[in-house]
């Protein structure tokens, strides 16, 4: 029996971790788990899976379901992420939140001996080289849940020393087809609209402006010790092959399948072994029957160009980029900006930084601060452009 801590239970991939975990009942328990305010889906998920504890977004809603569940433990905020990270019965914790409220707890977690299996890409574009250092000192694996690394770990078993390069598809996004002229006018609602995955809202966003991408290939760096050289992004508008490595003798692994997170999820929780997985819908290439490969234009992406620039600055400057899009991107769904001001706005913080690549994991943890208050005046001074 594998105990689970589910950080983001209520989320699109805590979702589908829930369904995994029910689906082998005998193999798998959630002995702690965290949602910050959909309350109705949390109090849900605590009925159904009766975790020992529960980390929460205020107090109030701890309030509310302590008095509901007098035999578990609740925490709030931090705290409770930590807690819940922590919690001496988990073996691992599925980091599931969205952005940079993921990273203490992970850091918590490995130093408790935990193993990560890791969806929170902004943990490792935020601060990768200590959390792999960490991992590296308490022993722990970091297994990796996005579809596209965990693609490549799948193709690396038993290659690692053959590899010469990752290649990293990328479906476009919601607006892949306009052009940039065409992107001044969007809207949320047309951005939310992912033509393959359903997916979080932030994520959704990051997608169509390829901030998702770069994330992914500052990931990678981190996960698979790759050099930025040998990381390769290609247009893949099917999502059909999750990624892609490329060995020395030139022969080329793929990792293909239907968009279903719970086939990375439930790798990272049952390596190496594997199980089985109900599909309602056949996987069937002949149907499929063509797949496509584009190489990706730059300049209509302008921030994967620029997530290989701070990936290759190191220090904080990866921390930048992630947190100036963190902010960036929730004010275009609060609708405090225009979609365009997202780019314009990462680029900005990434060009003020400007600052010696020797940081601390402290001093990174500063520089993630300030640059979302950098951020958030700009917004607050200039509004929607
Ligand atoms: P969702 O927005 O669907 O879910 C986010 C989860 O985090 C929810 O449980 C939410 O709680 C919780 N949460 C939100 N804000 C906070 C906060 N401030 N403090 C604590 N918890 C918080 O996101 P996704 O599931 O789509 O994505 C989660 C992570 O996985 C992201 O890092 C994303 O990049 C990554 N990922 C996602 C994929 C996907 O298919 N969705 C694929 C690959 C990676 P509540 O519901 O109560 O607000
Ligand atoms: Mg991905």
């Amino acid at each position: 029996m594998k105990k689970i801590a589910l950080l983001g239970a209520t989320g699109s991939i805590g979702t589908s971790t829930v369904d995994v975990v029910l689906a082998h009942p005998e193999l798998f328990s959630i002995v702690s788990l965290t949602f910050h305010e959909n309350v109705e889906q949390g109090t849900a998920l605590i009925k159904l899976l009766k975790p020992q504890y529960v980390g929460v977004g205020t107090e109030a809603i701890k309030e509310q379901l302590a008095e509901l569940f007098p035999d578990i433990c609740f925490g709030v905020g931090e705290t409770g992420l930590v807690e819940a990270a922590t919690l001496k019965e988990a073996e691992v914790v599925l980091t599931a939140v969205t952005g940079s409220v993921g990273l203490l707890p992970t850091m918590a977690a490995i130093e408790a001996g935990k193993d990560i299996a890791l969806a929170n890409k902004e943990t490792l574009v935020m601060a990768g080289k200590w959390v792999m250092e960490k991992a590296k000192k308490h022993n722990v694996q970091i297994l990796p849940v996005d579809s596209e690394h965990s693609a490549i770990f799948q193709c690396l078993q038993g290659e690692k020393q053959n590899l010469k390069e990752l290649v990293i598809t990328a479906s476009g996004g919601s607006f892949r087809d306009l052009s940039r002229e065409e992107l001044k006018t969007v809207t949320l609602a047309q951005a939310l609209k992912h033509p393959n995955w359903s997916m979080g809202k932030k994520i959704t966003i990051d997608s169509s402006t390829m901030m998702n991408k770069g994330l992914e290939v500052i990931e990678a760096h981190w996960l698979f010790g790759t050099d930025y050289d040998k990381i390769k992004v290609v247009l893949h508008k099917e999502s059909i092959v999750h990624s892609m490595i490329v060995l020395k003798d030139g022969a080329y692994l793929a990792q293909l399948g239907p968009s279903d997170m719970r086939e990375p999820i439930q790798y990272a929780l049952t390596y190496p072994k594997r199980l089985p997985i109900k599909n309602e819908k056949v996987f069937d290439l002949t149907e499929i029957a063509k797949l496509h490969f584009e190489k990706m234009n730059f300049e209509r992406f302008p921030m994967l160009a620029l997530a290989y620039t701070v990936g290759r600055k190191g220090g904080a400057y990866p921390t930048v980029y992630n947190a100036a899009n963190e902010i960036a991107a929730n004010a275009f769904i609060e609708g405090k900006i225009s979609y365009l001001q997202i780019e314009q706005l990462v680029k900005r913080a990434v060009e003020q930084y400007n600052e010696t690549t020797e940081v601390t994991f402290e001093e990174v943890l500063i520089i993630d601060k300030k640059t979302r208050a950098i951020v958030e005046g700009w917004i607050k001074k200039e509004g929607r452009i």
